[in-house]
Formats: structure tokens, sequence, C-alpha cells
């Protein structure tokens, strides 16, 4: 996927300086995720604000003040993945009403009389990215359960190598952006080599 308008460095500049932005953008470890949600960066639009619904389907247990629907990017060896999100832009559970909260339950209820869950786990990251390597602001719930394939991990924060490496991807796909190509699948291997000399530095 290649960005069809490319952003003028003066665009991303500015879209830097608010460092949630930047924070969020580091935390996109994927090209085509990346450009998503620079995309929507750029355009000031939350994803789960604008909800295409023929894209991105609303389940029945969907309710007046929650959407269940399926992860558009469910995580890598994952059976499941849902997410139930408010339909407020809530980006710290603070925010939530008691009738918000009753009706997460019934969301909730749903999932659990229409989906065979095995087992797997639940993630609700709120507040700043800092404290949630998140990248979405909108605040939501996910609940994943594993394929057994592999390895899930979701961390809140991240070590400092990690970091480095996160930051290093982002100079990387912003040069792309503003050149206006799209890294071939060799990018995976150089992160791969700068990941191992970030991690020996530790
Ligand atoms: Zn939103």
């Amino acid at each position: 996927m290649v960005h069809k308008h490319s952003p003028t460095p003066e665009q991303v500049q500015e879209l830097l300086k608010d460092e949630e932005v930047r924070i969020s953008l580091t935390h996109c470890g994927d090209w085509d995720y990346f450009l998503s949600q620079l995309t929507n960066e750029l355009s000031r639009k939350c994803p789960f604000c604008q909800v295409d619904e023929k894209k991105n389907k609303s389940l029945d247990g969907s309710n007046k003040y929650w959407r269940v629907q399926r992860s558009k990017f469910p995580k890598k060896h994952s059976e499941i993945h849902l997410l139930i999100v408010p339909r407020r832009h809530i980006t710290h559970i603070k925010e939530l009403t008691i009738r918000e909260w009753v009706a997460l339950l019934r969301a909730g209820w749903w999932v659990l009389k229409n989906f065979d869950l095995a087992g797997g786990g639940i993630i609700w990251r709120f507040g700043s990215l800092k404290y949630t390597a998140a990248s979405v602001r909108h605040s939501h719930v996910n609940i994943i359960v594993p394929n057994l394939q592999g390895e899930i991990r979701d961390p809140l924060a991240k070590t400092p190598a990690k970091v480095r490496e996160n930051d290093t991807r982002l100079e990387f796909f912003l040069s792309h952006v503003l050149a206006g190509t799209a890294p071939d699948e060799t990018w995976k291997k150089h992160m791969e080599r700068l990941k191992l000399s970030f991690e020996k530095k530790d």
C-alpha cells in the first residue's frame, strides 16, 4: 500500500510537535498500520469515531453506548480478537458514566453468550499513551483468544531498547512518507539487526 498524497515535511513536523501523536506513531510496528494511523492523525480523525460500517460491521451485541466489533488489525497469533469500543471519544476510563459502565456489562455478556471463548485475555488501556504503549487514544476493550501458534504479548510500557527501536522505525517510515515511497520487505530484516544492536547496549 502506498499513500496517495504524501504530506509535506512541514505538515509532518507540525504533527510531531504533539507528543501524544509522536508516541502513537512510534507504536505502529507495521507499515500499513503506520500509514493508516498517519492518515488519521493528519486529518485529525479518530479510527473509532469515524467507523465505516460497510468495512467493519458492528456486531449485534452493540448498544447505544458501545460498539462490539472484530479488530481490523487482529493480534498476530490470535484466534479471536474482538473490541468493545465506547461510542463517545473517551481516552480515560474515569470519563465513563455509570450508564456506560452498565451498558458495557451488557455488551460483555453478549460476547460471552455468542462466542465460544476457550480462554484468553482482556486488555483495556486508558489515559496517556506514555503509560499504555498504545497507538490509538480512543480507549477500548480488547478480548483476545490465542490460536496457540505463537506468543501474544501486549505490554503497557517498553524497554529502553524497544523505545530506541520504535523511534528508529518511525524515522525510517517518515523518510519513506516524505519521499513518497514505500519500503520493500527488507526493512523488517534491517529492523531485526538494529533491534539486536540496541538490546546489546542495554
Ligand atoms: Zn475517538
